[in-house]
């Protein structure tokens, strides 16, 4: 496979997980657009700006990587950036039942579009942003799951927000 992908999701914050997934994804397409929602209703932890920054932090150095925002429809989002697989993780079986809902509601919206699923390396399969956060906040070690620029400033933010 060859082309662009888009990678979506709502990165508070990203994880290696999420690098793995890229790095994965950027061995069947040229090109990988990280899709950052806004995901107000999720009510983020960093703002959409630190987001952005944080992914752009991580895939400076990477030409092959893009990350945008988006805040309306996935397909619209993929249509604009001339995508036609979007790429999701998976992780437990508990991932495996909202991903196929999405993946369905969107071939439904757009059927040129195809959902391609990608799962992480076994040491980072159970890695997911919100329980970064939250054994961060309790003080737990977690620079094995986060780029070391990424664990600074969700340590330097939980402090703030003490
Ligand atoms: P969303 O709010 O869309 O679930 P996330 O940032 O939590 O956004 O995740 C984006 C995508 O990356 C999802 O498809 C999710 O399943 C996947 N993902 C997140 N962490 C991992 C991981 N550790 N291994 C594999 N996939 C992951």
């Amino acid at each position: 496979m060859t082309g662009i992908a888009i990678y979506p999701g709502t990165f508070d914050p990203v994880t290696r997980g999420h690098i793995d997934i890229c790095e994965r994804a950027l061995k069947m397409f040229d090109h990988v657009v990280i899709g950052v929602a806004d995901s107000l209703a999720k009510e983020p932890f960093f703002n959409i700006d630190e987001r952005l920054d944080m992914l752009e932090t991580v895939f400076a150095d990477n030409d092959a990587i893009s990350v945008r925002p988006f805040s309306g429809l996935l397909i619209d989002f993929a249509r604009d950036n001339s995508a036609d697989v979007i790429v999701r993780g998976l992780r437990a079986i508990s991932d495996f039942e909202y991903e196929v809902q999405l993946a369905g509601m969107n071939r439904s919206l757009a059927p040129e579009i195809e959902t391609v699923f990608l799962t992480a390396a076994q040491r980072y399969a159970f890695v997911s942003s919100s329980l970064v956060r939250e054994i961060a906040r309790l003080d737990g070690d977690v620079s094995e799951f986060l780029h070391p620029e990424i664990l600074r400033r969700l340590t330097a933010k939980l402090l703030a927000c003490k």
